[in-house]
């Protein structure tokens, strides 16, 4: 049986995330990333075997491995960068998806497990939100993301592989590196009296510790035997965005900042207000998220001041 498997983005958040956890399980690792978010200090490189190379040129000259399992997480993750930049979720995503699948297909790479986003559901009136709700798009990011899908399925249903599609909501924990957090320790670090808040504060969203989402995507992906198969991956709980900068506030020891909105429901133009997955097709397969959003971010913050990540050093 083949032991090797190859995954994109290994060198970002959770890329390489999994890829710690797969070196536990004695998996021999090939990480094919360009380190233009990710980087070399999120690897034991005795460990891995890091390819940099970027996945938007051909697939053909790409290293040929004899791997087992491709798992995809290389993107632009910035859900953001879309409004400015149109190109960027089609070559950073929908390209470099395609280009992933072609390979996959050209070396018998027979199981492919990508990384797609809550924000496939736009804006829902159904929560929690089940995986057969797609509703208008929002964003380009959350449009290339259901383009990518739309992509994989085809491929499966064509037999050429198995596919898992996880849709997750933020993560966080060891190795964050963006998202609400990072933001609001960045700005209490430069000037702790005072946090601005994108939007009125009253975004509710669901949070995911790397440990709760790495465990969901390996061993779901495993487990399940279906040509093609769409999963949640979320807490039961969720937040607002005034009570997440309540607790990293109390966990920098800062007492008396004062919190300055930008105002409106949405912090940017295609943030969603509400978030809120269901995750019993998870559940099914025996994954429940055990780390509590609150402990979640608690040690998220701790990690981002933490001589370890050297984010704001
Ligand atoms: P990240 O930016 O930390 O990691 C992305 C990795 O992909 C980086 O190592 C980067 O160098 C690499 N990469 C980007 N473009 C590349 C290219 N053209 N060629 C080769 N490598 C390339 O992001 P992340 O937060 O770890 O996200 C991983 C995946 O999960 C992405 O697909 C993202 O869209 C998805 N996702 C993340 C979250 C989250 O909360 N972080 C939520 C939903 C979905």
């Amino acid at each position: 049986m083949k032991k090797d498997v190859i995954v994109t983005g290994g060198a970002g958040f959770i890329g390489s995330n999994i890829v710690s956890t797969l070196i536990e399980r004695g998996v021999n690792i090939h990480i094919f990333d360009n380190l233009s978010t990710g980087n070399k200090k999120n690897l034991d490189l005795n460990r891995v075997n890091l390819h940099k190379i970027d996945l938007k040129d051909d697939y053909r000259k790409w290293p040929k491995i004899e791997a087992s399992t491709f798992y995809h997480f290389a993107a632009n993750a910035d859900v953001r960068g879309g409004l400015k930049n149109h190109e960027v979720d089609i070559t950073e995503n929908l390209l470099v998806t395609k280009n992933c699948c072609d390979y996959a297909i050209e070396n018998n790479i027979l199981d492919f497990v990508f990384a797609s986003s809550a924000t496939v559901y736009g804006e829902p009136n159904i929560f929690p939100t089940k995986e057969d709700c797609i509703f208008s798009q929002t964003s380009l990011y959350g449009a290339s993301k259901i383009s990518c899908e739309a992509f994989i399925q085809a491929y499966s249903n064509y037999d050429y592989f198995k596919s898992t599609i996880f849709r997750f909501v933020s993560w966080i924990g060891k190795g964050y590196s963006h998202g609400v957090i990072y933001d609001f320790v960045e700005k209490l670090l430069k000037n702790e009296n005072k946090l601005e808040i994108l939007g009125d504060g009253n975004q509710i969203k669901s949070y995911l510790d790397v440990r709760d989402g790495v465990k969901g995507v390996l061993d779901i992906s495993a487990l399940h035997n279906k040509k093609s198969c769409v999963f949640n991956l979320g807490h039961d709980e969720v937040m607002n965005v005034i009570k997440l900068a309540d607790i990293v506030c109390d966990e920098m020891n800062l007492e008396k900042v004062q919190y300055e909105f930008t105002g409106g429901k949405r912090g940017w133009i295609g943030d969603s207000p509400l978030v809120h997955l269901d995750t019993n097709r998870a559940k099914d397969y025996g994954w429940y998220p055990r780390i509590s959003i609150e402990d979640g971010i608690r040690e998220t913050v701790r990690y981002l001041i933490s001589d370890e990540s050297r984010r704001f050093r």
